[in-house]
């Protein structure tokens, strides 16, 4: 089934319960993402970016209360009414997640061509042999050198920059129609940012995959995303095409994040 959008995100409202208070952390935000597009959500640290995609991903913690009013609908299915099983398919699979520390995803002890191809096998019938050419295949679509070498290698044996890649290579091992990428670049070296940057409009490129990209850099999703989604304390201030954004932004909250563009 082809809907016309990937993802509407709907009314979304979260709260946490600290202690006996219950604190709304994500207000009322809406917003979609059509098939292969690449979206930004930008705003200060605190603001609820987050909190919201891993409500996408139903990765929320025990604490949190989602409002009975969201919608969360990917490829017109209602992800809130979704059994936490139906979700693990769902994720790794339809949805692929890239974040910010490329260490915590990536099992230690686990040879990277092995983790890669392990998800592959987890989630599509494909032989043991399959699997491993296809991880090498997407080792090489995200841009590591010597394949052949590096597949069986452990994580601590490659640089922060090169772990990221192979995070990527795991969110895209099975081919989702989205990825969603929570400060993928963050805790990166600013020359090794840009090259992460280069590589997810490559992959954007090539695939087809639609991007929601989450950070507190309005450069990164300005030069990123087609469409951006600005939010300041859990509620969405603004959103529209980039363009529009960037050269005419209408709240000065956006403003003062684009005057703080080095
Ligand atoms: P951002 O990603 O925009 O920096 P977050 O989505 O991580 O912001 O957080 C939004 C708010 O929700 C913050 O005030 C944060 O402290 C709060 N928060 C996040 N997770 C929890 C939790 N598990 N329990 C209570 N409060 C939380
Ligand atoms: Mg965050």
């Amino acid at each position: 089934m082809l809907t016309e959008k990937l993802l509407q995100v709907e009314n979304l409202k979260i709260s946490f319960s600290t202690g006996d208070s219950l604190l709304e952390v994500v207000s009322d935000v809406s917003f979609d993402i059509g098939h292969g597009k690449t979206v930004g959500i930008v705003g200060e640290s605190g603001s609820g970016k987050s909190v919201s995609a891993r409500s996408i991903m139903k990765l929320l913690e025990n604490n949190a209360v989602v409002d009975e009013g969201s919608r969360i609908r990917f490829n017109g299915e209602e992800l809130l009414e979704k059994t936490d099983r139906e979700m693990r398919k769902i994720r790794g699979k339809d949805i692929g997640m890239i974040f910010q520390d490329p260490m915590s995803s990536l099992n230690p002890t686990m040879k990277i061509g092995k983790q890669i191809s392990e998800t592959i096998q987890i989630h599509e019938k494909a032989s043991k042999k399959e699997a491993a050419a296809r991880a090498k295949e997407i080792m090489h679509l995200v841009g590591i050198p010597d394949v052949d070498d590096r597949f069986n290698q452990y994580p601590h044996e490659f640089s922060g920059g090169m772990r990221q890649r192979i995070i990527i290579a795991i969110a895209l091992a099975c081919s989702p129609k989205l990825l969603i990428a929570d400060e993928p670049t963050t805790a990166l070296d600013v020359t090794i940012q840009a090259q992460i940057l280069e590589l997810l409009k490559d992959i954007q490129k090539k695939t087809g995959t639609s991007i929601l990209l989450i950070t507190h850099d309005f450069g990164v999703v300005a030069n990123m995303c087609e469409d951006i989604v600005v939010m300041n304390k859990g509620r969405v201030v603004e959103k529209g095409s980039t363009m529009e954004i960037f050269n005419s932004p209408k709240e000065d909250y956006t403003k003062r994040l684009l005057a703080a563009i080095p």
